[in-house]
């Protein structure tokens, strides 16, 4: 039988140990954690996002301020909005919602953000930062996926993990995670991708598989190994004749089938989104202590 891995759960409880701090904070005389959120056009998925992101601000007491710019924005004006949110004191961290509509240069608008205030952690100095092993924003989805391991005492140590995915913030940071020298990882790790040959003999001897594909139940049972974790990053909208929308999200693993097959796996819903939200918060926790970037 296997184990449920409960990101509700888990970011609950990550939330309210941030919600706590925020408090102890506030009692110690200090100013209140402030997240701002910049969003440009009106892509359904990234307003979905950018609304838990700002919901979950206001759970845990930190506050929060939504910047939205119509889809035809100019990169200068974004640009300038990157300015002044690098300038305000009281911003202590801020993300800019991807993908960006083509016009605006994605890696330019990255490398505009100020380092200390990057909390998505994908600015190039805190990406090396990570690679070194320096204190450093993790990107907040293989940051939550982590402190699941973690969690559930997860054995990582020794272990194969095959990654599915290279993007620069989710499959990438994640492989250079697992392989680090730490108690949550330790692992030997092989990354995959469109290009690779044969994925199943890959998935195949994989201990712990983290699927970041962006493919609708795409890992399925034959090519993961009795006992195996399954981490599930796919947030995919099928349509649906169950739900009122006409939509149902899944991830990149067909559930059902490949569910008895692990030891842990994680669901879509409820697994890796929720804690990528709870990471990104405790991120700008760490900017607001200025324990990162003193
Ligand atoms: P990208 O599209 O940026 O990257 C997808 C990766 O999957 C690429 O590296 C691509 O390879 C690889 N890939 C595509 N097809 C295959 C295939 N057939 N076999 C093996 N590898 C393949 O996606 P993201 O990393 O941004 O996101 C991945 C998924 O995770 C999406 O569903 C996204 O919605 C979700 N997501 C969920 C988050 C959460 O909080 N749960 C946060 C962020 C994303 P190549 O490089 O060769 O093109």
């Amino acid at each position: 039988m296997y184990q449920l891995i409960n990101g509700k759960e888990v970011s609950e409880k990550v939330l309210e140990q941030i919600r706590q701090e925020v408090i102890q904070l506030k009692q110690a005389g200090k100013k209140t954690p402030h997240l701002a959120a910049v969003l440009v056009g009106d892509n359904p998925a990234s307003m979905a996002y950018v609304n838990s992101k700002i919901k979950t601000c206001e759970k845990v007491g930190v506050t929060s301020t939504l910047v939205k710019f119509e889809t035809d924005v100019t990169e200068q004006k974004l640009l300038s909005k990157i300015e002044e949110l690098n300038n305000d004191t009281d911003v202590d961290g801020y993300i800019v919602q991807l993908p960006l509509p083509k016009h605006i240069a994605e890696q330019k608008i990255i490398e505009a953000i100020a380092p200390s205030k990057d909390v998505d952690g994908f600015h190039p100095i805190n990406v090396g930062k990570l690679v070194l092993n320096l204190p450093t924003y993790i990107s907040a989805t293989p940051y939550g996926i982590i402190q699941l391991l973690e969690y559930y005492k997860i054995p990582t140590q020794g272990k194969h993990c095959v990654v599915i995915g290279r993007s620069n913030i989710v499959g990438t940071p994640m492989s250079i995670l697992m392989a680090k020298n730490t108690q949550y990882a330790n692992c030997t790790v092989t990354l995959c991708h469109s290009k690779t040959e044969n994925l199943k003999q890959y998935t195949l001897a994989a201990d712990i598989v983290i699927a970041a594909i962006g493919k609708p139940n795409y890992v399925t049972a034959d090519m993961v190994k009795q006992g195996a974790t399954v981490i599930d990053v796919g947030i995919n909208r099928i349509p649906s004749t169950e739900t009122k929308s006409g939509f149902k999200l899944v991830g990149d693993v067909l559930f059902d089938e490949v569910a008895p097959m692990c030891s842990y796996i994680t669901p879509v819903p409820g697994g890796v989104g929720l804690m990528t939200i709870a990471s990104l918060l405790k991120n700008t926790l760490l900017a607001a202590k200025k324990e990162i970037y003193k």
